[in-house]
C-alpha cells in the first residue's frame, strides 16, 4: 500500500520533492518537544501550492496512508511529530506573501512563512500583525495558526485567532474549501475559521489565510521590577490590571530563569530576588509615560524591592531578549522540559506558590517563566541530561501541576497545544461530553482518520 502510495504520488506530481532516505527523514521526525518518542515516516513531501496538497491529501486517503502536517517543527506539544508509516506533509515551501491590502488592513498568506518575516514585510507598510510566540523567529503561521498560538504581546492584542478573517483549507478527501475573506463581519453558517485554528491538523490541511492587521504601534517603554517573594510579583500582576491599564507586555521570570538567563548572556538582572516583571508600554509619548507610572505604583504597592525603566529603545529590545531567551537558557543547565499552564489572573499568586510546593515536594527544579498578564506561565522542569529516573520524576510532578491547575479553574494548556504531550489529560480538563462531541467533530471531518493520527484526542 505505501509503495503504491508513493508510485501514484510520484507520477501524478512528478515535480514534488518527495525524501523517504531515513538519513534524510530523521530531522523531520521531531518539533522540540522533550522526551517525544516519534515514529518513522514512510517519507517527508514538500508541498508547493495548494493543489499539489489536495493532490496528495487525495491519493493518501485513496491509499489509507496517514498524514503528518508540518510547519517549522517548533512545536512543543508534539503536533508535528512523525508517526509510523505516515507521509510527513512539509508546508515550509508554501512560503508566499500573496497580497498585502492596505486599504482593508489585510494580508492573505500561505502557512510556511515565518511568523517574524510576516512582521517585517507587513511593517514595510506601517501595519502591524500583533501575535509574536517567542519563536517568532521561526515558527510558521501555519503552525500558529494550528496551535491558535500566543505570545507576548497577547495581553493586549489577543491570540492567534482574533487576526484570522478567513482560511483556504484541504479537507481529508482532497477538497478545498474557503472559510472566510476580507471582511471584518462574517457570521454566514458554522464559524469553520474558528474551527479550523487550534485543530492541530487533525481535521484539515491550512493552505492559505487571511489575517487581520492592525496600525503599527508606537516604539515601546520597558519596565522591570524585581520581588522579594512571587506572591509579591503575582500580586502586582493583580494590581496593575487594578489600575486601568493594559500593557502591551507582562512577562514574568522567577530566580531560577533569572539566575539562568544571567549566566547564558549577562544582561544584569537582580539575582537575589524571587521574581522580576517587564512591563512595556507601546501607547506612545506621554500615554506610555502614564502607563509604567501606573504600572511602576502597582508594583511598589505590591512589595516591589527595586524597579528599573529601560533608557532607550535599544536598551528595550535587549531585556526583551532576555525573556525571549528564557527557555534556552535553562536549557543551558540540563533537559528543560516546557509547560504551559494558564489560570484566571487573579490566581496567579495561588499558581506560583503551587509551583513552589511542587518542586520542592517532587525535588525537582523548576524554571518559572511566562505571560503572567494572561494567566499563562511556562514551568520549566529543569533535569540532570544523564538522570535516568528523569522521565518518570517530571512525570509525577506535571500530573501534580496540572491537578493544582484545575483547582484553580485553570487550563493545562494555554497556548502551546494539546498534541501528543497533553492529550492524556484532555478528558480531566474537558469531560467525557466534551470529548464525545470533539470525535464527533473529527468523525465527520476525517472519516478514514489519516489526519494526524494519535494527536490531540486520547
Ligand atoms: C523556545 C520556544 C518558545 C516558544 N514560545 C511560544 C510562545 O510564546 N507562544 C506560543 O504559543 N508558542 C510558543 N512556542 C511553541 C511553537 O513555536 C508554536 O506552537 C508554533 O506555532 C508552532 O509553529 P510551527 O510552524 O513550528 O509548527 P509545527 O511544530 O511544525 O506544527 C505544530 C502543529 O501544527 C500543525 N500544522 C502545522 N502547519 C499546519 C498547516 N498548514 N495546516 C494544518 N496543520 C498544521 C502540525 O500538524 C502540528 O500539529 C515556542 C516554542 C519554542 C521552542
Amino acid at each position: 500500500m505505501s509503495a503504491a502510495f508513493l508510485a501514484a504520488l510520484r507520477a501524478a506530481l512528478p515535480e514534488l520533492r518527495l525524501i523517504t532516505d531515513p538519513a534524510e527523514t530523521e530531522r523531520y521526525r521531531h518539533d522540540m518537544t522533550e522526551y517525544a518518542h516519534p515514529g518513522s515516516p514512510l517519507g517527508v513531501a514538500f508541498a508547493r501550492s495548494t493543489d499539489d496538497v489536495a493532490t496528495i491529501v487525495r491519493l493518501a486517503a485513496a491509499h489509507r496512508v496517514p498524514l503528518v502536517p508540518r510547519g517549522a517543527g517548533s512545536g512543543v506539544s508534539g503536533g508535528a511529530l512523525a508517526v509510523d508509516g505516515a507521509l510527513t506533509l512539509s508546508l515550509e515551501e508554501m512560503t508566499e506573501i500573496l497580497e498585502i491590502d492596505v486599504a482593508n488592513l489585510v494580508v492573505r498568506c500561505r502557512p510556511g512563512i515565518i511568523n517574524a518575516e510576516l512582521g517585517r514585510r507587513v511593517a514595510e507598510h506601517g501595519l502591524f500583525y500583533p501575535p509574536d510566540p517567542a519563536s517568532y523567529e521561526y515558527c510558521s503561521i501555519g503552525g500558529n495558526l494550528a496551535e491558535n498560538s500566543g505570545g507576548l504581546r497577547c495581553v493586549k492584542y489577543g491570540v492567534t485567532r482574533d487576526y484570522v478573517l478567513g482560511l483556504e483549507v484541504v479537507l481529508a478527501d482532497g477538497s478545498v474549501i474557503r472559510t472566510g475573506g476580507k471582511t471584518v463581519k462574517d457570521v454566514m453558517g458554522y464559524d469553520l475559521t474558528g474551527l479550523f485554528v487550534g485543530s492541530e491538523g487533525t481535521l484539515g490541511v491550512i493552505t492559505e489565510a487571511t489575517l487581520r492587521l492592525i496600525p503599527a504601534p508606537q516604539p515601546k517603554l520597558t519596565l522591570i521590577a524585581f520581588f522579594p517573594s512571587v506572591r509579591a510579583a503575582g500580586a502586582a500582576v493583580a494590581a496593575i490590571f487594578r489600575a486601568g491599564i493594559i500593557p502591551c507586555t507582562l512577562e514574568l521570570m522567577d530566580r531560577e530563569t533569572n539566575r539562568a538567563v544571567e549566566a547564558a548572556i549577562g544582561v544584569g538582572l537582580d539575582l537575589d530576588a524571587a521574581a522580576m516583571l517587564m512591563v512595556e508600554s507601546d501607547a506612545g509619548g506621554a500615554g506610555a509615560v502614564r502607563e509604567l507610572d501606573a504600572a511602576e505604583a502597582a508594583c511598589t504597592e505590591a512589595g516591589a524591592s527595586s524597579v528599573l525603566r529601560s533608557a532607550d529603545a535599544k536598551e528595550a529590545d535587549w531585556l526583551r531578549e532576555a525573556r525571549r531567551k528564557a527557555h534556552w537558557a535553562l536549557e543551558q543547565g540540563g533537559v528543560a522540559r516546557m509547560e504551559d499552564v494558564g489560570v484566571p489572573r487573579s490566581r496567579v499568586p495561588d499558581l506560583l506558590e503551587a509551583l513552589e510546593e511542587v518542586a520542592a515536594s517532587h525535588g525537582i527544579r523548576i524554571g518559572v517563566f511566562g505571560h503572567a498578564g494572561d494567566g499563562n506561565l511556562h514551568p520549566c522542569f529543569v533535569m540532570e541530561r544523564d538522570d535516568p529516573h528523569a522521565e518518570e520524576r517530571v512525570e509525577r510532578a506535571r500530573a501534580d501541576l496540572f491537578r493544582h491547575v484545575l483547582r484553580l479553574g485553570g487550563t493545562i494548556s494555554g497556548e502551546h497545544g494539546t498534541g501528543t504531550v497533553k492529550k492524556g489529560y484532555l478528558e480531566a480538563q474537558r469531560g467525557p461530553d466534551a470529548i464525545r462531541t470533539m470525535r464527533a467533530l473529527k468523525a465527520a471531518l476525517d472519516p478514514l482518520g489519516i489526519l494526524n493520527p494519535g494527536k490531540l484526542l486520547p
